[in-house]
């Protein structure tokens, strides 16, 4: 088993403390746009691959659908070192590659090349690389690769399912979207909802208002991220996060609020869309990252050229 290496890139980067960071692990195909390699990998063989990319070494690849995320949180750290150049609780990146030492020498080039600060290069061949992320305390977890998303949710890491696509590069600050049920939320609405339907759902929501509900896996990142949000005044906050359900404010809207209220987790703007497509209010909202459970949600985002990742409940 190939140990991880680590390489400190940009000597700007503070090191930080893995313990209070809030540690995103990104995959190479999930910051980069690697698919024609991947392609490659996967018709020639590894041989092939690690010559390709050995003689490309000095070739950027150009950015994937997880890079305009990777920058608004490197423009969140500015923003933190400005107002307290003591502060530890700083977002930190590591990258996470199934390529070996020998074909990363590109990768690393590629994020020299557009400034990156990550902090930790982590070149794995294990065929689970999961196994890393709690020992480096990661709370967010992205990936290209479904397998891995399904072993970091199994060992209790937010994570999420990242697809190439078109992507829009929004302007700052941070603007990070979340779905409501089976990414914040419990799926436990969404099971009545399957055996009762929509009736049984908003009845069941009903009886239960005054019970906050279960976390998603989304929530440990969303709790994280709130930290951060708390040592903003609202006009300066580098952040801003928005819930974005399917769920009628009506009849299911009071719970999920009650629900944030308890976690002391405050969202910045929801929108209760009873069922109407949420495409068009996330073009509006530009975000650098939308997480949904639905994948007619995640295509509709793409649709609009908004960053999207997917959060299995199928795993
Ligand atoms: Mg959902």
């Amino acid at each position: 088993m190939a140990e991880p290496e680590s390489t400190v890139v940009n000597p700007s980067v503070k090191q930080k403390d893995p313990s209070k960071a809030l540690v995103i692990a990104v995959t190479t195909r999930a910051i980069f746009n690697l698919e024609e390699e991947h392609q490659l990998y996967l018709e020639k063989g590894k041989e092939e691959y690690v010559r390709h990319q050995q003689a490309n070494q000095d070739r950027p690849l150009p950015p994937g659908t997880a890079f305009a995320f990777i920058q608004a949180v490197q423009y969140v750290n500015k923003k933190i070192l400005e107002s307290n150049p003591a502060e530890e609780d700083l977002f930190d990146i590591l990258l996470l590659s199934n390529n070996s030492p020998e074909s990363g020498v590109r990768i690393i080039n590629s994020a020299k090349h557009y400034g990156l600060e990550i902090s930790k290069f982590c070149f794995v061949s294990d065929e689970d690389s999961t196994q890393y992320l709690k020992s480096h305390g990661v709370k967010l977890f992205l990936s290209a690769d479904r397998t891995d998303v399904c072993n970091a949710l199994r060992r209790g890491v937010s994570a999420a399912l990242v697809f190439q696509q078109e992507v829009q590069a929004p302007s700052t600050p941070l603007r990070v979207a979340f779905d409501g049920d089976a990414v914040l939320f419990s799926d436990e609405t969404d099971q009545v909802f399957r055996e009762q339907g929509l009736e049984g759902a908003v009845q069941y929501e009903r009886a239960m208002e005054a019970v906050p509900m279960g976390e998603g896996p989304m929530k440990a990142f969303a709790m994280h991220l709130g930290k951060i949000h708390k040592k903003f005044n609202r006009e300066e906050c580098p952040i801003r996060t928005y819930l974005v359900t399917a769920r009628s404010g009506r009849d299911m809207g009071i719970r999920a609020i009650k629900t944030l209220r308890e976690w002391g987790l405050a969202i910045d703007e929801a929108f209760f869309m009873d069922g109407a497509p949420k495409g068009p209010i996330l073009a509006q909202i530009q975000p650098h990252i939308f997480f949904d459970d639905g994948l007619h949600n995640i295509q509709g985002a793409q649709d609009m050229g908004v960053p999207s990742a997917w959060v299995p409940s199928c795993c």
